[in-house]
């Protein structure tokens, strides 16, 4: 089969970038260093790059998580051609293919399944057939102004972010070349290949904690580097949440940002998976690695039964603990006088307390099971 022909911009953009960031960035610093100012300017368009990436390309324009106000579309827009990652329109459109259709080599952009080089970057060096411009899957975002904006000034943007920027921000401190190197030229190289990395590694390495329908995986350590999208695993299996780290303390500033934003309104519609959801696409998971254990006859069987009774069993809770909690809210904010309906309203709070403690025992016993069974053979019987 014929080879697809080189994308030569693409080419020269990403073999050019990163061997001058690698040549010039320590030979400028060698000769005549870095001071805090420079580093903070680097460290401030890192942050607003890969935000405007992850908040902004990912989860607003690509996923619709949220809605946020045009002064904050705005700063997306322009952060993100400051990324160089191509325009909304190409980057939401090829990135609403790539889970549409995950891991097939034909129609997902940058399957993982093609191997690590391919979805990292090869993708964007020649121009292969599943990578074809198609904005069919855009129209909603061709409504925007502010991505048809972007759009259409998008070399200008580019040019501007990533050369005027840098140096004005160095001209103000004396030192313009020294902006350009670092804010500019290893802040570019490196934003890339961080974002690049949720397409390749977060593939590749990690854990499938929710679903095996496809290869992403969950892996913090890659979150604290992308800004929270290292929780990949999650963000395929709920990819309308606004959130990829769905526990508090999941490392997500991503999630975090959006939220403080909706507390000004900068954001709103916040959308997010119910708690029932994820636990139960998590207990599924668990449910389904024990049963091929019992299959590949790494534990015994005497301990089916009891697997079975206690996967039926925390379904059932689970399931009560969701209607108890809906009933409990839908009254919740109602103003009752009489005290008779009062007293209903209590005792539908105490069976959704009582349900809580439930679900937490429930949720113990299995976890202790899921131990017991990670343990090799022989079992005590
Ligand atoms: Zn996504
Ligand atoms: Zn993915």
């Amino acid at each position: 089969m014929k080879k697809a022909s080189i994308n030569w911009t693409n080419m020269l953009l990403f073999s050019l970038t990163p061997a001058l960031a690698l040549i010039l960035v320590p030979l400028y610093g060698y000769f005549y260093g870095y001071d805090l100012y420079e580093w903070l300017v680097f460290i401030g368009l890192m942050g607003f790059c890969g935000m405007s990436i992850t908040a902004g390309y990912h989860r607003l324009w690509s996923h619709k998580t949220y809605k946020a106000h045009p002064i904050l579309r705005a700063i997306f827009a322009i952060g993100g051609a400051c990324a160089l990652q191509n325009d909304v329109l190409h980057w939401a459109s090829d990135h609403r293919r790539h889970h549409q259709h995950v891991d097939n080599n034909d129609l997902d952009p940058y399957s993982a399944k093609r191997g690590f080089w391919f979805s990292h970057i090869g993708w964007l060096l020649r121009d292969y057939a599943s990578g074809a411009e198609d904005f069919s899957n855009v129209g909603d975002l061709k409504k925007d102004p502010i991505v048809m904006w972007q759009h259409r000034h998008y070399l200008g943007l580019i040019l501007l972010t990533n050369i005027a920027l840098p140096a004005v921000l160095g001209f103000i401190h004396g030192d313009i070349i020294a902006c350009l190197l670092l804010a500019g030229l290893l802040r570019l190289v490196l934003s890339q290949h961080l974002t690049y990395l949720i397409n390749s590694l977060a593939h590749i390495w990690g854990q499938q904690p929710y679903s095996r329908a496809s290869s992403a995986r969950d892996n913090p350590i890659l979150a604290l580097i992308t800004y929270g999208e290292g929780y990949h695993n999650y963000h395929h299996a709920f990819q309308w949440d606004y959130r990829n780290g769905v526990k508090w303390w999941h490392y997500d500033p991503t999630k975090w940002m959006i939220r403080i934003c909706s507390v000004v309104g900068l954001t709103r519609d916040l959308k997010r998976s119910s708690f029932a959801q994820v636990e139960k696409a998590k207990l599924d998971m668990q449910y389904r690695r024990a049963t091929e254990k019992f299959e590949s006859r790494q534990v015994s069987d005497k301990w089916r039964p009891l697997l079975e009774q206690e996967y039926q069993q925390f379904l059932q809770t689970l399931q009560l603990w969701s209607d108890h909690r809906q009933a409990w809210y839908e009254t919740r904010g109602q103003q009752i006088q009489k005290t008779f309906e009062h007293w209903d309203q209590l005792q539908l709070r105490d069976r959704y307390r009582e349900m809580q403690y439930k679900l937490k025992i429930q949720r113990r016993r299995w976890q202790q099971l899921m131990r017991k069974l990670a343990k090799p053979l022989p079992y005590p019987a």
